[in-house]
């Protein structure tokens, strides 16, 4: 058992609190990591909003980290002391049908006990005083020292910056991966909703030869960066503006081969699947929607050859496919710099959700040391 510091939801609506908690030691087949960094996301300000359906209070948020393995459990044949290593919220078990397929990235092994807040043999790790605090997305990385699953961790390159490639624990890997997945050289592509995730589809879809990229937000705080990661036009919505599906038909002859939603909101949903091009246009919905709600459109759309699609991680398998895209960034092609708008310490990750909620950063990173 060691101490940590970590920062801990209570509640909802309340304020985190940094308090110093007890980590049990690796069970069978589970690893003890040093987190070094850790991003935030917005899918941690659901949490602490008392809007994400697996949250068990108190909790610790954190799902974008990186750091090192300190000790190893019982059986664990893949992971030594000193690796380096990203946790995923979507582990890689490698035997199950889903990692079995070529077809999809999700492994569902764990998800029950993960979404209970605990580890897989139904307990939590951390303890405040004599009361269990809860793990969040099976990583909890706003923490100093937390415990994963041996399936739940990328092992990564050791020359990697763990402070930078932290973000690929979520943001980076779902927006790039998304557009290496589903652009192709030449296409016209619109992103709707110009946040973390949207700013990385645009560097995906320039990456993957993109020869037109729009972008679509209320607001334009992130155009800046949005074009300097390759978007060639901005619409704005608003009461004046005209539609933007209008808008999008008129700039690209039509319509785009493919839309990336990533906002969502069920309406910009429609916009995504109407300002493709028909016969085979493409929208490829991210953004998660309010839980319960139910999409409408016209179905001679998909008949004629529209296609609606959903992107979970960028597609990825977490731990075989995580370290070639992070050879990618090494090699130059994908920019992190940029998107890090804010470094903050533990103490004030209050601080970097307030910058969140108020549109004024992009990724904020949480440093350990
Ligand atoms: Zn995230
Ligand atoms: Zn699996």
């Amino acid at each position: 058992m060691i101490k940590t510091t970590a920062a801990i939801c209570v509640a909802p609506n309340v304020p985190l609190e940094i308090d110093t908690l007890t980590v049990d030691g690796p069970g069978p087949g589970e690893v003890l990591v040093e987190i070094v960094a850790s991003g935030l996301c917005h899918t941690d300000l659901t949490a602490l909003e008392g809007v994400n359906a697996s949250s068990v209070y108190p909790l610790i948020p954190g799902h974008e980290g990186a750091g090192r393995v300190v000790e190893v459990g019982l059986g664990v044949t893949t992971l030594c002391i000193d690796d380096h290593v990203i946790p995923l919220y979507g582990p890689e078990c490698g035997e199950c049908s889903m990692c079995r397929s070529k077809r999809t990235n999700l492994c569902w092994t764990i998800k029950p006990t993960r979404d209970r807040g605990v580890m897989p043999d139904g307990t939590s790790r951390f303890m405040r005083g004599n009361k269990p605090v809860h793990h969040f997305m099976g990583t909890s990385t706003l923490s100093r020292y937390t415990v994963v699953p041996e399936i739940a961790l990328a092992k990564i390159r050791k020359d990697a910056p763990l402070d930078k490639v932290c973000l690929f624990g979520c943001g980076v890997t779902t927006g790039v991966g998304a557009a290496l997945a589903h652009v192709r050289p030449g296409d016209k592509v619109a992103v709707f909703g110009l946040g973390g995730i949207g700013v990385n589809i645009i560097q995906g879809a320039r990456i993957a030869g993109a020869s037109r990229i729009i972008g679509i937000d209320i607001s334009s705080a992130k155009t800046e960066l949005a074009t300097s990661y390759g978007m060639t036009d901005f619409i704005r919505p608003g009461p004046d503006a005209p539609d933007p599906v209008v808008a999008i038909r008129d700039l690209t002859g039509g319509g785009v081969d493919v839309a990336f939603e990533c906002t969502g909101v069920l309406g910009v949903m429609r916009q995504s699947l109407d300002c493709c091009v028909p016969a085979w246009g493409v929208s490829v919905l991210l953004g998660v929607e309010p839980s319960g709600s139910e999409l409408s459109f016209p179905p001679v759309q998909v008949r004629y050859g529209k296609s609606i699609v959903g992107s979970y991680f960028g597609g990825i398998k977490g731990r075989t496919g995580l370290p070639g895209l992070i050879d990618r960034f090494m090699e130059g092609e994908i920019d992190l710099d940029r998107q890090i708008t804010h470094r903050l310490q533990l103490h004030e990750v209050n601080e970097g959700f307030h910058l969140m909620k108020q549109g004024k950063s992009v990724r904020s990173v949480v440093m350990f040391e």
